[in-house]
């Protein structure tokens, strides 16, 4: 990771915490189906990190909990991942990061920031990594029926990034990655991509053509 943790950039980028989920997706000019597929992956993903923090809650008491923890993390993210879509060597690897980033930043901060224990942190992740997920399963559906071109789509809005302005309506072969500040993405918030700075609570998205 970069110099600011996950978490940490998380709540510089929206100098607030969670939305309601039913309304973070609706700037997105997407469709009702696409926004309710994020919004659906966004819930399960918030109560698997909910049911990590409940289990570190409940059996801290007993001491040594930090592997158990980490797993029943990695089971949960997992489980929701594989909601989507078949887990490949991409998703995998995925889960395993994401694993490692939700649980090291709840083991370093959680005694001094009730924060990483609230469902506000569970939400926050669940909204933003719905995205990252369905963003590469519409891409794998794009390329399943043959498309070949992406182009890149922004909110519109005063918080989306300069970065990520600079490359709004820019339109690359599908296979291509586009070039977004220091980071190449194949898709907005993509998880094959450690570059927090370029894809946390990102709300871009592809179309097709
Ligand atoms: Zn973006």
């Amino acid at each position: 990771m970069s110099v600011l943790s996950f978490d940490e950039l998380n709540r510089l980028e929206k100098k607030r915490r969670s939305e309601p989920i039913d309304e973070y997706y609706e700037p997105m000019h997407i469709s009702r189906q696409r926004k309710n597929n994020r919004i659906r992956t966004a819930e399960k993903y918030r109560d698997a990190v909910l049911a990590y923090m409940h289990f570190i809650d409940e059996y801290a008491q007993y001491g040594y909990i930090d592997i158990p923890a980490k797993q029943y993390l990695h089971d949960g993210i997992l489980s929701v991942v594989e909601d989507v879509m078949i887990a490949d060597r991409v998703l995998r690897d995925y889960a395993d990061r994401i694993t490692s980033d939700i649980h090291d930043a709840t083991m370093r901060n959680k005694e001094k920031d009730p924060y990483f224990l609230s469902e506000d942190r569970a939400t926050f992740i669940g909204e933003d990594e719905s995205n990252a997920l369905w963003n590469y399963e519409e891409l794998q559906e794009a390329l399943d029926v043959g498309m070949t071109r992406k182009t890149w789509n922004t909110v519109g809005d005063r918080v989306v990034r300069d970065t990520h302005k600079a490359v709004r309506g820019k339109t690359i072969p599908i296979e291509k990655a586009f070039s977004v500040g220091e980071a190449m993405l194949m898709t907005p918030r993509d998880p094959e991509v450690d570059a927090p700075e370029e894809t946390v609570n990102c709300r871009c998205w592809l179309t097709f053509s």
